[in-house]
């Protein structure tokens, strides 16, 4: 597999049997379509991309996992809506002519760094978002609760807002203490092991990204409710 480790592989045969066992094969179209764009999308931002791990997976994909074992067909939706929407915008604003800006104090940071946005990568967010909400309606089950096209690529935005922000405030940021140089994982070793400089070590950019598909579960859940 060259897009994923073995813990990865595994970790992605869970989340497509929930999936499939929750909400048969047309949560597992949503998922796959997810994946692979993803993938792809990565492969062509990052000449040398590292593989996605059980952890990454799981961030990405664990909520549409547990909502679809409940069979909650537009709230797994709007989880992937959101895992895609952070996808798209971080390898698709890659190509953005443009330094990414802060999203909370409009500050110019260097790419790649949490919490950045670029008007491309914004938009190519909201494309994911639409692509999945599209599809979610189109394959939608008999009998699932509607959760309207909208309403899930609203809750994929709403998601990608959510990582950025966290992105740009809580989560742990890490530096070397001899070059500077800034990371996002508290394991680095750089010239010497990084020491964290913002943040809680904690939350890193996976804990990130499962409280963002979070946050699009839970804006499809009180829309539901609300229409
Ligand atoms: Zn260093």
């Amino acid at each position: 597999m060259r897009w994923l480790t073995p813990d990865g592989v595994v970790a992605a045969l869970a989340v497509g049997g929930a999936v499939t066992w929750g909400v048969s094969w047309r949560g597992l179209v949503l998922l796959l379509v997810f994946f692979l764009s993803g993938s792809l999308l990565t492969q062509l931002a990052e000449r040398c991309a590292p593989r996605r791990t059980a952890r990454q997976v799981l961030a990405n994909g664990g909520v549409a996992a547990v909502a679809a074992l409940f069979s909650a067909w537009p709230i797994a939706a709007g989880a992937l809506a959101a895992a895609a929407a952070d996808t798209w915008a971080t390898e698709i604003g890659a190509f953005s002519p443009f330094a990414p800006r802060l999203i909370t104090s409009g500050r110019q940071v260097p790419r790649g760094t949490s919490g950045g946005i670029t008007v491309l990568g914004s938009l190519g967010g909201a494309a994911g978002a639409v692509m999945i909400a599209l599809l979610a309606e189109a394959f939608r089950p008999q009998g699932a609760a509607p959760g309207s096209a909208a309403l899930i690529a609203g809750a994929g935005v709403a998601g990608m807002v959510a990582d950025s922000l966290l992105g740009a405030t809580v989560q742990g940021k890490h530096e070397c203490p001899e070059c500077g140089a800034r990371f996002e994982r508290g394991n680095t070793v750089c010239h010497q092991p990084v020491r964290r400089v913002r943040g809680f070590r904690w939350l890193d950019n996976d804990a990130v990204n499962l409280a963002a598909t979070l946050c699009g579960a839970v804006v499809v859940a009180l829309g539901v409710r609300i229409v």
